[in-house]
């Protein structure tokens, strides 16, 4: 072994989702949206000069924190985009927990936070979620370097209501409070209106779900001025161009049709309220998701013998086996076609 192997940086990394290919697949395993982003994305794809992929892209992503400011009624210093929501975070946490004392967020979540902290050497806590999976805000209410919650949370599908984040953001004024919206869209009422009140909020959501675009990786936080400039410093200290042209076109071509973003969140909403009926049905049980993703547990079969079972079929779910999760499956909101699938297996089964 050679003298630099031992200065490798040692970290454990996040394991994504499986990305298999073929064309029989069922694909309810990363939480993507089965729908086609907007029609005018894909125009404006079609039409797209070639310009666009020879020059750099603008660094400030004008065009899309503009849009954004626009659609979100905010001011434009207090918008960042970045390369999905999972640059974002990365970015937020380098840039805000440096105090040296441990963060905080819950034991059952995102699994990326554990591996941001570990990346960047912030010491961390994470207070248990009670026997329903919901978290306690009396557990936030203690010294600490920072806190991040996903709201709703993943796996879970829970949602914190508003007045709950607002009594956690005012009980610690004193360090950043992340709130990350990925799934914001599909049910809960969004941190958004307090970024006005609380300077230390900052709120982070995506194209990745509610508007069909995790392919293109576009991400973004809304917060105080001071917030999105000291993130906008990180950003410049490490990448000036983390988002490419075509991403900041048609991530601004995306937010202009209000009508079909509306229509495809509610065809989700619709099947997800079905999708717990029939697991109930077959034996299931789950948690009340306000997400694009159900948590589900049988209440004979093993969940890891399912998930085989299931993927055996070319069926994908999602399990995650650490304790407090192995008895769940997390299942994507598929289209109606692909549930139903899914329904007919399980009832063979
Ligand atoms: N936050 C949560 C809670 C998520 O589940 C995901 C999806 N893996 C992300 C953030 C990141 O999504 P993206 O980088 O595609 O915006």
């Amino acid at each position: 072994m050679r003298l630099w192997e031992n200065y490798i940086r040692n970290v454990e990394p996040y394991v994504p989702g499986e990305q298999p290919h073929g064309e029989k697949i069922i694909k309810l395993n990363t939480n993507e949206n089965p729908y086609p982003p907007a029609p005018g994305v894909l125009k404006a794809l079609k039409e797209m000069n070639w310009e666009e992929f020879r020059k750099y892209p603008d660094p400030s992503a004008n065009l899309l924190v503009d849009a954004l400011a626009d659609y979100y009624g905010l001011g434009k210093d207090q918008i960042f985009v970045g390369v999905g929501s999972d640059d974002v975070l990365g970015m937020a946490f380098l840039t805000f927990f440096n105090s040296g004392k441990p963060i905080l967020f819950p034991d059952v979540t995102y699994s990326f936070y554990p591996v941001w902290a570990g990346l960047f050497g912030i010491p961390y806590e994470t207070p248990v979620l009670d026997e329903e999976f919901g978290i306690r805000i009396q557990d936030y209410k203690r010294e600490n370097g920072g806190i991040v919650i996903a709201n709703p949370n993943a796996p879970t599908g829970l949602c914190l209501p508003l007045e709950q984040v607002e009594e956690l953001v005012r009980a610690n004024e004193d360090v950043v409070v992340i709130v990350d919206e990925a799934y914001i869209d599909f049910g809960g009422e969004s941190a958004r209106s307090l970024i006005g009140r609380y300077e230390n909020l900052l709120v982070v959501q995506t194209f990745s779900k509610s508007r069909s675009m995790a392919g293109m990786r576009i991400g973004y936080a809304m917060g105080s001025p001071k917030l999105i400039t000291a993130l906008n410093h990180v950003k410049y200290s490490y990448n000036s161009y983390t988002m490419n042209q075509p991403s900041i076109i048609l991530g601004t071509e995306a937010l202009k049709d209000k009508e079909y973003f509306k229509s495809r969140v509610e065809a989700i909403v619709n099947t997800r309220e079905r999708a717990k009926r029939r697991f109930g049905e077959l034996g299931f049980s789950c948690t009340d998701s306000y997400t694009n993703f159900l948590f589900v547990t049988h209440e004979h079969i093993p969940a890891k013998e399912l998930f085989e079972a299931l993927r055996r079929e070319q069926i994908y779910v999602r399990y995650f086996g650490a304790p407090r999760l192995k008895d769940y499956l997390r299942v994507t909101i598929g289209t109606e076609e692909d549930m139903e699938a899914m329904y007919h297996f399980l009832e063979s089964y």
